[in-house]
């Protein structure tokens, strides 16, 4: 995370940090079980070297629990942020936090660090929050806490760690919408065609107040843990998207809470894409063709769209 933040520095892509801070116990346990962040407490608080979590496989080590609360609290800071200014706000932080159920931890994730800042958001200025999630794996956890004015849409790897994200639902006024991907890869003009389908056909319809993008990068090419053979530029595309949509329904109230993506290069260069389009002027659509997506995923995406 040093190493990122000292690369997008030196590009002037830091210019206006913000601070974190830590989520306080209470925001916590809107995503997570009392029960669960006792365990936290407990496990961390006996560490004097690394070991594994017990609920599942996670790294800790004695500074965790700090570590996690501020990941938790700069995903909150960064969504207050955006609501403040109208426009995007990166939270750049570690541990990621999508396989955070509301029971355990799992998958490098100890809290649910976009679902928390939902949830917050949620309390401070009610209305309704979409995650969406185009991390190479499917965000378990956040899908195991969306409902009660959280809708979560996710594209995935397929099968891919954690095995889960089948699922189209609305649950009220929610939904869940999963969009497997082959995880022999696919084409990175598909992957945006995807995802611009997506902000259309089941995103907009579900009409957010505000979003919360579980960014993980671990879709790129190359990257050692995901890699579904997409280029560093897709994340350009997708910002874009996402940037239009968020003027568009939702007041330009976007955080992007960082998750996975393990290749340094890979990681700076798609947050650097992420800000120069969050940047940018409004711009037509990427132009992306349509066509090439597989025809098992564009079946998913005509079921997510007749879901809304
Ligand atoms: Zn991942």
């Amino acid at each position: 995370m040093e190493v990122v933040a000292a690369r997008l520095r030196a590009s002037g892509v830091l210019g206006e940090a913000l601070a974190a801070r830590d989520a306080s116990d209470e925001e916590i346990e809107r995503v997570h079980t009392a029960r669960y962040l006792e365990l936290v407490k407990r496990e961390v608080g006996a560490l004097d070297g690394p070991r594994y979590l017990s609920t599942g496989d996670v790294i800790v080590d004695p500074s965790s629990l700090a570590v996690a609360r501020r990941a938790a609290g700069g995903a909150i800071a960064a969504l207050d942020a955006a609501v403040a200014y109208g426009e995007p706000v990166f939270a750049l932080v570690r541990p990621p936090g999508h396989h955070a159920e509301a029971r355990r931890g799992m998958g490098f994730c100890v809290f649910n660090n976009a679902a928390i800042a939902a949830r917050a958001y949620r309390v401070r200025y009610g209305g309704r929050v979409t995650i969406i999630d185009f991390d190479y794996h499917h965000g378990n956890g956040t899908q195991d806490v969306a409902g009660e004015g959280l809708s979560y849409v996710s594209t995935h790897a397929s099968p891919a760690y954690p095995g889960t994200g089948t699922e189209l639902e609305r649950r009220g006024e929610d939904a869940i919408v999963n969009v497997p991907l082959p995880a022999s890869g696919i084409a990175t003009e598909a992957f945006v065609a995807v995802w611009e389908r997506l902000l259309r056909e089941a995103i907009a319809p579900l009409r957010p107040d505000a979003l919360v993008v579980s960014a993980g990068f671990d879709y790129v090419a190359g990257d050692p843990v995901g890699d579904l053979g997409v280029g560093v530029e897709a994340a350009y595309d997708l910002a874009r998207g996402i940037g239009a949509l968020a003027r568009e329904c939702c007041g330009g109230r976007v955080a992007y809470v960082l998750e996975g993506g393990y290749a340094i290069d890979a990681l700076v260069r798609s947050i650097e894409e992420v800000a120069r389009a969050s940047d940018a002027a409004q711009g037509d659509a990427s132009g992306a063709g349509h066509a090439a997506i597989p025809s098992a995923v564009r079946v998913q995406l005509e079921r997510a769209k007749a879901l809304m």
